[in-house]
């Protein structure tokens, strides 16, 4: 399977034209994505808003080969019916063409294609086939969704295609749908564009154990959450979560981020925060060449049927020439993420955010709170709680402890320990305790076999501490923060929201 990136971008695209956000200007100056379309081995293409066919153009990309074409709902950065008439004008005209889609996105085609054609495309030897698509199967079949797939093209060159209900329409354009398409040689997408979060559970059913080879999903919104029914970068990640623990994303997944607008962080700190997350961004134009794999074998359970083949890694397009090349990050199954990450910082700098979100896109978490609130009564405090708390995925399991060792030595899921700094605290009424006790933490966190991620707090940068507690308090901190710093894979300070890496540095290998 191979597939081309023909947008990644959202209805406005990235940069919106208008815009002077900082967020387009970087976007501006480094990579240009028009509106989103995924082509499927030149036969099969997946949305077309008015962008694609010239960014196809520009990309070198013919479309003369396509025989499929599948739009995800009647919104215009999905649909150009133009495009249909382009076509009718071209030495494809007379080639068999599937339209499928929502009946209302057909509708939108059906009439254009009459007003400025003058005969409904749908009428007999047209060379266009209308296939409605509604979530579920064929048509308005019932069934359960994921049963009875479209079947587009004859024997080796056919595809199936299942789509699938989407958190996304209007009452104008009814829902929308997502695509899961096998194509010829077994490979496996999914086209999660346009959506909010939580699918809808028919969907979260169909796609369990798919062991997909491509994920596409739609991140809108980045850190500006509220705009249309659209993923924003967490609720991006908890549905990677979900994913994996449906055994829809597995090792050798590619999961890409499309549909990018400007809400997102500028370009660089996107691509740092998708790859915390074990996905990617790749530019418009960009290529995967998918090995061919064995026909999945249906399940039902979360497991995947077969074991997923190496990825093989993104290779810009022959004879693109675009300002930045298309990235060429290594895939997932290459990528282990960091064993030991301690993430230091100041009061409300961000520190906690920007541990969680290295973790929001696994499926199974432990959150350990250091501390029992000082004083139940204590409102602020209660409230600082409940804030970290609603933040957190549901799937998350909070322990409340101090004994961070047992926790370090045993095996389980990831750990994000919030923080260093408040076990210090609980423990500073026994010097020689305290002493010992890091001692023992240090070496569990050495030697852990977990993955873990730890935040504290960093003390020192400002005046000296008025009481003794104070300064006894802050030289533990900093002697604990230097030493678990020095066992760690990989340390970070957060300064204003924005996290810097200070070990290892960017020119280490
Ligand atoms: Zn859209
Ligand atoms: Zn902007
Ligand atoms: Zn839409």
């Amino acid at each position: 399977m191979r597939v081309t990136l023909l947008g990644t971008g959202s209805a406005d695209g990235w940069p919106n034209p208008w815009c002077d956000c900082a967020s387009c200007a970087w976007a501006r100056k480094h990579e240009v994505r028009g509106q989103t379309a995924v082509l499927v081995d030149d036969a099969l293409l997946l949305d077309c808003g008015p962008d694609v066919p010239r960014t196809a153009a520009r990309l070198g990309v013919r479309l003369s080969g396509l025989r499929h074409l599948l739009i995800s709902h009647a919104h215009p950065d999905h649909l150009g019916p133009e495009s249909l008439m382009w076509r009718s004008w071209s030495s494809a005209a007379g080639r068999p063409l599937d339209v499928v889609g929502p009946p209302a996105a057909l509708a939108v085609c059906r009439e254009f294609l009459t007003r400025w054609e003058g005969a409904d495309p749908a009428r007999e030897g047209s060379a266009l086939r209308f296939v409605p698509a509604t979530a579920g199967g064929r048509s308005s079949g019932g069934g359960s969704p994921g049963d009875d797939p479209l079947r587009l093209g004859a024997g080796d060159a056919g595809y199936l295609v299942r789509p699938l209900a989407a958190r996304h329409g209007s009452a104008s354009i009814g829902p929308a749908v997502l695509y899961d398409v096998t194509a010829p040689d077994g490979g496996r997408l999914l086209y999660g564009c346009d959506t909010a979060a939580p699918l809808p559970a028919p969907t979260l059913a169909a796609v369990t154990g798919r062991a997909y080879d491509v994920v596409l999903l739609e991140e809108n919104n980045g850190d500006r959450p509220g705009f249309g029914e659209h993923l924003d970068l967490a609720s991006f990640a908890e549905l990677v979560a979900e994913l994996r623990r449906r055994g829809a994303v597995v090792d050798g997944t590619r999961v890409l981020a499309v549909h990018l607008s400007h809400r997102n962080p500028p370009g660089d700190e996107l691509a740092r925060r998708l790859a915390l997350l074990g996905a990617q961004a790749p530019a418009d134009g960009a290529v995967l060449d998918l090995a061919p794999r064995a026909p999945l074998v249906p399940v039902r359970s979360p497991a995947p049927a077969v074991q997923p083949q190496p990825a093989t890694p993104l290779a810009p397009l022959a004879g693109f020439a675009a300002p930045a090349a298309p990235p060429t990050a290594p895939a997932s199954t290459a990528q282990r993420p960091p064993h030991r990450v301690l993430i230091t910082g100041g009061a409300r700098s961000g520190k906690s955010a920007e541990a969680e979100r290295r973790l929001l896109a696994e499926p199974a978490v432990v959150y350990v709170a250091t501390s029992a609130p000082p004083d139940a009564t204590d409102a602020e405090w209660s409230a600082r709680i409940a804030a970290h708390r609603e933040r957190r995925p549901a799937a998350w399991t909070t322990v409340e402890t101090l004994d961070l060792v047992a926790l370090l030595r045993s095996p389980g899921p990831p750990l994000l320990v919030d923080g260093v700094g408040l076990w210090v605290a609980a423990l500073l009424d026994d010097p020689a305790e305290l002493a010992t006790r890091a001692g023992e933490l240090v070496e569990a966190w050495r030697h852990t076999a977990r993955r873990v991620v730890a935040v504290t707090d960093e003390v020192g940068s400002g005046v000296v501490p008025a009481t003794a507690d104070g300064r006894r308090f802050r030289d533990a901190l900093g002697h604990l923060n230097a030493e678990l710093a020095a066992a760690s894979d990989e340390v970070w300070q957060v300064v204003t929201g924005t996290a810097i890496r200070l070990r290892p540095r960017a020119t280490d290998p």
